[in-house]
C-alpha cells in the first residue's frame, strides 16, 4: 500500500469519530451519512482551526443538510446528456468521462451528491463503454477526465485509461479534474506525475475554495505538477461562510498564481438538495468579480459561472462594463467606475444600418431580405 492510501485509511467517516471530533449529535451525524457519505482526511482536519470556518463548513457535515431539502438531485441534468454512464456530452466538441466514483473527501455542496461515494454504481464495462463512446465519436477533441475524483485510482488504473484515451487519434486535449491537491497533496507523488507527463498535452485542474488550504504540502503538490509541465488551473465555487468575501477571494487567487495555478473558474453554487446553507445571492459573485478585475493582475480573474439549471451549462455572468451601445458609440465603465467612450466604426454608406442587437433568426429559419 502506497503511504497515500494509508492516509486515505485514517480518514475521519465513522458518525461515532465524526460527532465525538466536532462535537455534534451522533445521530444526527448518522442520518446524514446515510443522505451523503462523510468522510475527512486527517491532512484536511488538520486544517480546520475553529468551529464554523472555512475548512469546517466545505466538509463537516451540517445538520441544515437534513432540514433544506429545496433544490435538486441532478441540478444540472447531467444524466439527460449522459449517453452512457460514464460519459456527459453536453458541448459541441468536448465530454465529461466520469472515472471514479470516490473522492479523498466529500464536499458538502457537491454537485455529483446523486453519484460519488457510491461505488456500487460502478459497472464492470463503466470504462470501457466511456472509451468506446469517445472513440466513435469524432467530434469530441477534448476529454476532461473527472468524477469523483479521477486521482483516487490507483496509479495503474489512471494509466490504464488516460492511455485509452490519448490512443484516440482524435482526442487532442486531456484535462483532469480534481481535489486530490487540495485535500489529499500526498497522493501527488514523483511517480504520478512521471506517468501524467507522458500523456501530454494534459491539463489539471485543482479545486481550491479558501486562501490557508494553500499550505506547504498542497504547494509541493502543485509544484511537481507544474514542473512536469502540465498547465494547471483552478475551480472555485463560491460558499456562504467560505469565500463570499471580496477579500478572502482575492488572496485566494493571488496565492494561486504564487503557485503556479491560473483561477480558471468561479461558480455560483449549484442548486443542490441539502445545500442552502452554503448558497450565497448572485450580486455577493458580482461584488467579488469587482473586486478582483483591475484591482489585482489579470491572471487572477476567473470567468464567473452559472451552471444553469436544466442543463443548460456554463453561463458567464460579467459585472456591467458595457453600459450601452450603439452604432455611433459604446459606453464603458471602468473597474473605478468612471464612464468612457469609444466611438463605433462608422456603417459603410449603403448598407442599411445595422440594428443595435442582432437578430435571432433560428425560429423559423427565414433570413430579413
Ligand atoms: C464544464 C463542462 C465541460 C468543460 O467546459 P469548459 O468550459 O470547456 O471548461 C464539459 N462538459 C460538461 C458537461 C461540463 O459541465
Ligand atoms: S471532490 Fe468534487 S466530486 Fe468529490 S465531493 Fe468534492 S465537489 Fe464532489
Amino acid at each position: 500500500m502506497d503511504d497515500w492510501q494509508r492516509l486515505l485509511q485514517g480518514s475521519l467517516r465513522k458518525p461515532e469519530e465524526i460527532a465525538r471530533r466536532f462535537g455534534l449529535d451522533v445521530e444526527e451525524v448518522r442520518r446524514i451519512a446515510r443522505v451523503f457519505k462523510i468522510q475527512i482526511t486527517p491532512y484536511y482536519a488538520g486544517l480546520i482551526k475553529e468551529r464554523g470556518d472555512a475548512m469546517w463548513r466545505q466538509l463537516v457535515p451540517d445538520p441544515a443538510e437534513l432540514k433544506e431539502n429545496t433544490g435538486e438531485t441532478d441540478p444540472l441534468q447531467e444524466d439527460r446528456d449522459s449517453p452512457v454512464p460514464s460519459i456527459v456530452h453536453r458541448y459541441p466538441d468536448r465530454c465529461l468521462f466520469l472515472v471514479s466514483h470516490s473522492c479523498a473527501s466529500y464536499c458538502r455542496f457537491c454537485t455529483r451528491k446523486r453519484k460519488v461515494g457510491d461505488a456500487s454504481k460502478i459497472h464492470p464495462r463503466y470504462i470501457e463503454d466511456g472509451l468506446a463512446y469517445i472513440r466513435n465519436h469524432s467530434e469530441i477533441r477534448d476529454v476532461v477526465i473527472s468524477g469523483g475524483d479521477p486521482l483516487m485510482l490507483s496509479d495503474r488504473k489512471l494509466e490504464a485509461i488516460i492511455k485509452g484515451v490519448r490512443d484516440i487519434p482524435h482526442v487532442e486535449i486531456i484535462r483532469v479534474g480534481t481535489r486530490v491537491p487540495c485535500v489529499l497533496p500526498q497522493r501527488v507523488t514523483e511517480k504520478l506525475v512521471a506517468m501524467l507527463k507522458k500523456y501530454h498535452p494534459l491539463y489539471v485542474n485543482v479545486h481550491f475554495n479558501h486562501p490557508d488550504e494553500i499550505t506547504p504540502e498542497s504547494s509541493r503538490a502543485l509544484n511537481l505538477l507544474a514542473d512536469a509541465g502540465i498547465p494547471l488551473g483552478n475551480q472555485t465555487v463560491l460558499l456562504k461562510g467560505v469565500n463570499d468575501d471580496p477579500l478572502v477571494m482575492r488572496r485566494l487567487m493571488q496565492k494561486l498564481l504564487s503557485v503556479r495555478v491560473r483561477p480558471y473558474y468561479l461558480y455560483q453554487a449549484d442548486y443542490v438538495s441539502g445545500t442552502e446553507h452554503l448558497r450565497t445571492t448572485v450580486e455577493k459573485g458580482l461584488e467579488i468579480m469587482e473586486a478582483l478585475r483591475g484591482w489585482t493582475s489579470g491572471l487572477a480573474v476567473p470567468y464567473y459561472c452559472i451552471d444553469a439549471p436544466g442543463g443548460g451549462g456554463k453561463i458567464p455572468v460579467l459585472p456591467k462594463y458595457l453600459q450601452s451601445i450603439t452604432d455611433e458609440q459604446v459606453v464603458l465603465r471602468n473597474y473605478a467606475g468612471e464612464l468612457f467612450v469609444y466611438p463605433q466604426v462608422k456603417p459603410k454608406p449603403k448598407r442599411k444600418p445595422r440594428p443595435a442587437i442582432a437578430p435571432c433568426y433560428s425560429f423559423d429559419g427565414a433570413l430579413p431580405t
